[in-house]
């Protein structure tokens, strides 16, 4: 049973698998397979719903291609909001991973929490304002041309709702929305302290959360508006992204309260050199698993996958060391003995490794953190 782990500051890990579309800013742009689902919703909605109800003298042609240009315009709005807040994030140094459209809109996946309660601040704002900002562009554009047909100018007002409806939205005071980092910053700055501004901003989170489910649910018992199954679904999203905020917190807490030294396990490794047969035979067999440090004089140099192996030929694993399918690395894979635990949490977060190698103060291999190791202390300090 593992638990659910600070992965990168809160990306959100979604369902099935993306693609990228472009890159903006130096930042990648991609899409979620999630988010085809409901960019035919909003599609179909426009071009069968409210098109047709509006300009019945149209052909569904028309009307379709009406639908699909203002869904594309939308979700392009939902990228002009996430790069807002990207572009603030990477001013302020933090590092961006890329924006992800996927079901429940958009997310900019940032790889750290904002070092200040002000960039959060102003990170967080920045989403709103951009889409403020596209509200009034679209208005004043479909109203500054008075012999605009309605063909062109109801779209342009659909798009000004939308994004105004984007905006108000985004600010309710739950995290991890918009509202809900606003309000963490404020707190934050007032008492100066992250985890329990976080802790409440979170409980927001739930509150909205909830909120949205009874509402949804009130909308389809009360008045048959299935639509309410959309507002149920954010409900279920909101909560799970601010438990899951709030659990990852708690971990950063536990992990940095442990030195390394109390949680690492025996200093196995395969000594530089080997070959790979004898690395199989005799590591992967007998410690059931596939990733090794590789050390020479007592040294780290590398670490290895023997699952890599398979790149050599298997009549050569005798006369082929280890050294070969070896990833060397340098110290910036390694944690002290004296590193508090959650030191180690990051390097395997970053590197993608699941064990850290652990020195002392003469540069000597002693001990490693493993992954397994983290879940099941995090396990055991975690319990309600
Ligand atoms: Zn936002």
């Amino acid at each position: 049973v593992g638990t659910p782990r600070a992965g990168k500051g809160g990306q959100i890990v979604f369902l099935t698998g993306a693609f990228k579309i472009a890159r903006i800013f130096g930042i990648d742009i991609e899409i979620d397979y999630s988010w085809l689902i409901i960019f035919s919703l909003v599609t179909w909605t426009l071009s069968t719903g409210f098109y047709p109800i509006n300009f019945p003298e149209l052909s569904l042609n028309t009307n379709i291609i009406l639908g699909t240009v203002t869904s594309i315009v939308f979700f392009a709005s939902v990228i002009f909001h996430e790069l807002a807040h990207s572009l603030v994030a990477k001013i302020n140094g933090l590092e961006i991973h890329k924006i992800t459209l996927f079901l429940f809109g958009g997310a900019s996946q940032i790889a750290e929490e904002p070092q200040t309660a002000k960039v959060e601040f102003k990170m967080a704002a920045a989403g709103p304002l951009s889409s403020l900002f596209l509200a009034v562009l679209f208005w004043v554009v479909s109203s500054s041309f008075a012999n605009l047909l309605p063909i062109y100018r109801l779209p342009l007002l659909f798009l000004a709702e939308i994004n105004l409806i984007l905006a108000i939205f985004n600010l309710v005071p739950g995290f991890p929305m918009d509202g809900g980092r606003i309000l963490r910053s404020i707190i934050w700055h007032i008492t100066k302290d992250f985890y329990k501004s976080t802790r409440i901003a979170a409980a927001g989170g739930k509150i909205v959360a909830f909120g949205l489910i009874a509402w949804g649910a009130s909308r389809i018992i009360l008045v048959g508006d299935i639509s309410g199954t959309w507002m149920i679904l954010i409900g279920f999203f909101l909560n799970q992204a601010a438990s899951s905020s709030l659990q990852q917190l708690k971990i950063k807490q536990v992990l940095q309260k442990i030195e390394v030294k109390e949680l690492m396990e025996n200093p196995i490794s395969i000594p530089s050199g080997s070959p790979i047969s004898e690395g199989i035979r005799d590591y992967v067999t007998k410690f059931k698993t596939d990733n090794f440090p590789v050390t020479k004089n007592n040294q780290v140099i590398g670490i290895v996958d023997l699952n890599d192996a398979k790149s050599v030929p298997e009549d050569k694993w005798d006369e082929t060391t280890i050294d070969k399918i070896m990833k060397p690395i340098d110290s910036s894979y390694v944690v002290s003995e004296e590193d508090k635990a959650l030191k180690a949490l990051s390097i395997m977060d970053a590197k993608h490794i699941s064990k850290v190698p652990v020195i002392n103060k003469l540069n000597k291999f002693v001990g490693l953190i493993t992954d397994q190791g983290l879940d099941y202390y995090l396990t055991l300090e975690l319990k309600p």
